[in-house]
């Protein structure tokens, strides 16, 4: 469907900082949280072009240009879609392939996941081998105390102490050493250039992704004779370790509310068989921008279930840095007296982990660190600006009693009273909602006015349809649980809803992006729609940002709203439904059109 596979797109754009990016074309200044300048896209004097890092987006609220990175650029180097990302690969230097296809020294993809395929179904054989498997089952059921349940449902194996156990077999299989290299499973020798097993007397953890393929192994020393504890695949062709997740497959239908992230598989597969079949682990690597990135398509909360160490401590106040600029709520689990969730589980049981899930630390302490440390409070005026920012931050939480948590905590840090940092914060709760409420009706009264909208033509005759639509959409642009709740049909949504064609072609992209491999991403909208649709993208979005209560049953209103509203024009004829092709077709003819304008 793309022109590009999306893993390569979203790479680019994950390598692609807005503020670094669009810092080298406009001169930026820190406003809170977002970034400030004039806008490059039209003339003016007072900057209203902002960048909101958070989220890698940028919108004028003067001329309305908005958007994301590759929009930026389209707008600024005046290319088309595949042009910017092309240029912006070049920049942050990602090889885009010539052919569509990720191959390396002439192994494709497949080839590797049918080596993978073969080596896990050897090395399970092996596990249930009691002479050849004994001590891997010893350590998973003994020493780790698994049942066989979840031994067979992780697919578990365990590599023999042997040099060439599966070399022998993948090469009866037809496949060449060269092949097993480049798929990590074996390597070879400098001394000999004879080809050896990689994975020796390990307990093998397959990583298998959502479509059910083996991407990659993690595999677990059992005999002590390896000072490296866990050997993990490397790059490979069909892999990518900052860009997966372990048992992320498994996890997927479990963590809509709420994901436990892990840095161990052991204690991964500890926590499914206890029960919590939400827990996911990165693989032998500090989180990656990317794996947050991904996780946040699934999950509204992330419990950091980190070692209990000093190391583990500090690599889970770094994993919030990171989820914090995905815009993920995260929280961090105390375990006292383990070392691990794996351990933790084994001493105290399943029930006094689910307590520790539900007491788990808030995010807000970290960001309220990070806000402190910006600042010198020694300095009256730079204390002032911390309290204002943290205001604007509490003033985001939904619920009041959590504010009102934050408030206590606020004013104790900063030794000021409570009452007035209430105050402040009322206020900037009245500004945000003042302020999507001024950019929904100077819509509306422009499009009572009778002034044409360019992007979308039909706001005019539709004003009340239109308004509940601009809702909608800015809602499931934003939340991915709003899109699920479409998808599934909590909420009666279809494009047979819509009113107004461009907002039922962006409501029929964004449906079958989320339902695609991978899901919905912003980034992919650039290939259904011009940069002026662009633009309006953005502001739907950020109109919704900008307010306090974007929760499930504001969609739900919205949507009872505007199958009113399409009643009472039952009159008119019913419309077309577009489908994708005809969006794509819709989209050539426009810029064809604006082309011929010039
Ligand atoms: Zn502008």
């Amino acid at each position: 469907m793309s022109l590009y596979p999306r893993e390569i797109v979203e790479a680019i754009k994950d390598r692609s900082d807005i503020v670094d990016l669009i810092g080298t074309y406009v001169s930026l200044k820190r406003a809170g949280s977002n970034y400030n300048g004039l806008c490059p896209f039209h003339s003016e004097k007072t900057p209203s072009f902002t960048v909101f890092p958070d989220n890698q987006s940028f919108f004028c609220f003067g001329c309305e240009a908005g958007g994301d990175a590759f929009t930026f650029i389209m707008r600024t180097e005046n290319l088309d879609y595949k042009g910017a990302i092309e240029f912006l690969a070049k920049r942050s230097g990602v090889d885009l392939p010539t052919d569509g296809r990720e191959e390396r020294h002439g192994v494709s993809r497949k080839r590797v996941f049918e080596m993978n395929l073969i080596a896990a179904r050897f090395w399970r054989e092996c596990l249930f081998d009691p002479h050849i498997g004994k001590a891997g089952m010893d350590y998973l059921t003994e020493k780790r105390g698994l049942p066989l349940s979840i031994i067979r449902r992780f697919g578990i194996g365990y590599a023999p102490n042997d040099f060439g156990a599966l070399t022998a077999v993948l090469r009866k299989n037809g496949f060449a050493d060269e092949e097993m290299k480049e798929a990590f499973l074996c390597g070879i020798s400098q001394k000999s250039g004879r080809a050896f097993d990689m994975f020796r007397d390990r307990v093998m953890f397959p990583v298998i992704d959502n479509t059910g393929n083996v991407i990659a192994f993690s595999g677990r020393d059992v005999g002590g004779q390896d000072n490296r504890k866990y050997v993990n695949s490397s790059d490979t062709p069909a892999f990518q370790k900052r860009r997966n997740l372990f048992a992320l497959n498994f996890a997927k239908n479990h963590c809509a509310d709420q994901l436990i992230l892990c840095e161990g598989n052991i204690d991964v597969v500890s926590l499914h068989a206890a029960g919590f079949e939400n827990a996911v682990a990165s693989l032998g690597t500090a989180l990656t921008d990317e794996q947050a990135r991904i996780l946040s398509k699934y999950t509204k909360q992330v419990i950091l279930a980190y070692d209990s160490d000093e190391a583990g401590q500090r690599a889970a106040h770094r994993a919030m840095g990171i989820f914090a600029k995905v815009g993920l709520d995260v929280r961090i689990l105390q375990m006292q007296g383990a070392k691990d969730p794996d351990e933790y589980i084994k001493k105290f049981g399943a029930e006094k982990f689910r307590q520790l899930v539900k007491n788990s630390r808030t995010g807000f302490e970290f960001k309220l660190q990070s806000v402190l440390t910006r600042h010198d409070l020694s300095i009256p005026d730079e204390k002032i600006k911390a309290a204002a920012e943290l205001c604007s931050i509490i003033s985001r939480v939904y619920s009041s009693a959590e504010r009102e948590v934050y408030v206590h905590a606020v004013a104790e840090r900063l030794s000021l009273s409570e009452d007035s940092l209430r105050k402040d914060v009322e206020g900037a709760i009245r500004r945000n909602a003042k302020a999507g409420k001024q950019q929904e009706s100077q819509q509306a009264r422009l499009s009572a006015m009778g002034i044409r909208d360019k992007v979308n033509p039909e706001t005019a005759g539709n004003i009340r349809a239109a308004a509940a639509e601009e809702a909608i959409l800015g809602l499931l642009l934003l939340y991915g649980e709003h899109r699920k709740a479409v998808a599934t049909g909590q909420v009666p949504l279809t494009r047979e809803s819509f009113v107004t064609a461009f907002h039922r072609n962006v409501f029929t992209v964004i449906m079958t992006l989320e339902e695609s491999d991978g899901g919905f991403d912003f980034a992919l909208l650039g290939e259904y729609f011009t940069v002026e649709e662009m633009g309006r993208l953005a502001r739907l979005e950020q109109a919704r940002r900008a307010l306090t209560d974007n929760g499930t049953s504001v969609l739900r209103a919205a949507a009872e709203t505007l199958a009113e509203a399409k009643e009472s024009y039952a009159a008119k004829e019913a419309p077309p439904v577009d489908s994708i092709q005809m969006i794509l077709a819709g989209k050539r003819k426009r810029l064809k059109e604006d082309s011929d304008d010039k």
